[in-house]
């Protein structure tokens, strides 16, 4: 087996309706992968289905030790290691040490925003810049930050969860925008109007009708689509903003389905120029290297820095 092909680490990218395996040999080189759904009414289904994984990416690796990491979208309490997940049935159990008790060895468990930041800080998009900050629009709005390859988890390990800021005044009164309940619990968080699904909330608010984020992307030069995604772009660039001011990021890594839109890094770029504060540098606004598979090999490279001792 040649150096690259070895594995060294796994990730397993755990989301609401699919788990997905992956293993990665030396540099980060996915070597293999394989998908399965989320078992989604128990949580010793999802246990189990989680424990037969960890067993094929160890025996693919021929390694019993094999590290592995997880991406979930929720948060994890440093402490606890008790998950918070609204949309997985591990929601408030100790994942990562249940799941240690069965296979044994390293197995840990982070939020896929956050990994997948530390993927793209890590020969990634962001791999020439100091300070990362990856921000994913899903089906929610993720984030995370990177300082020198370092995650930065802070006291609740939420540092980054931009999602759940709330929405420019003067924009919701520009577009008439709705204020809506988050999942969160909170009133008016950006992530109801900037996510995958929040894009669609935007189109009923400014043309009477949802319209999904798929069909807008497939067709900017319709006129709606394109007053929508101007919409759009310009609570992004807000979010953007909001960063800059926080952490003032080099650079700030895209990741989700929308960022595959054409253009969006330069649409956002142009959008954030236009309301950054006087001369001040602007982060770049990058696509992600590794798109889909950021937020696996991000739980790899977390679980490789946990077998080696060191700290991402
Ligand atoms: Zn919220």
């Amino acid at each position: 087996m040649s150096d690259a092909a070895r594995p060294i680490a796994a990730g397993i990218d755990l989301g609401g309706t699919k788990i997905e395996a992956m293993l990665f040999g030396a540099d980060m080189v996915q070597i293999t992968s394989r998908r399965r759904p989320t078992p989604r009414d128990s949580y010793d289904d999802l246990l189990s289905a989680l424990e037969e994984e960890v067993r094929w990416l160890r025996a693919e690796a021929g390694r019993d030790d094999l590290p592995v990491g997880m991406g979930f979208p929720g948060l994890v309490d440093s402490q606890t290691e008790i998950v918070f997940a609204g949309n997985l049935a591990s929601s408030g159990r100790p994942l990562s040490p249940d799941l240690r008790a069965r296979v044994g060895g390293i197995v840990v468990c982070a939020n896929d925003s956050r990994c997948f930041t530390l993927s793209e800080a890590h020969g990634g998009a962001g791999k020439d810049h100091a300070r990362v900050f990856g921000l994913i629009f899903g089906t929610g709005l993720g984030g995370g930050f990177c300082q020198d390859g370092r995650l930065i988890a802070g006291l609740n390990g939420m540092a980054g969860e931009i999602g759940h800021y709330g929405i420019s005044a003067h924009h919701a009164r520009k577009y008439g925008l709705p204020i809506l309940r988050c999942g969160c619990g909170r009133m008016g968080c950006i992530e109801t109007l900037i996510s995958g699904n929040g894009m669609a909330r935007i189109a009923e608010a400014l043309i009477g009708t949802p319209r999904p984020a798929t069909e807008i992307a497939a067709n900017l030069s319709d006129p709606d689509n394109a007053r929508i995604f101007s919409a759009w772009c310009d609570l992004a660039a807000e979010v953007a903003h909001t960063i800059q001011l926080h952490v003032d990021p080099d650079c700030i890594v895209l990741g989700g389905g929308l960022s595959n839109i054409d253009g969006v890094e330069k649409r956002l770029s142009e959008a954030l120029a236009r309301i950054a504060l006087p001369g001040v540098r602007l982060p770049a606004i990058l696509k992600p290297a590794f798109g889909d598979s950021s937020g696996g090999r991000g739980a790899a490279l977390l679980a490789l820095a946990s077998d080696t001792g060191t700290e991402p």
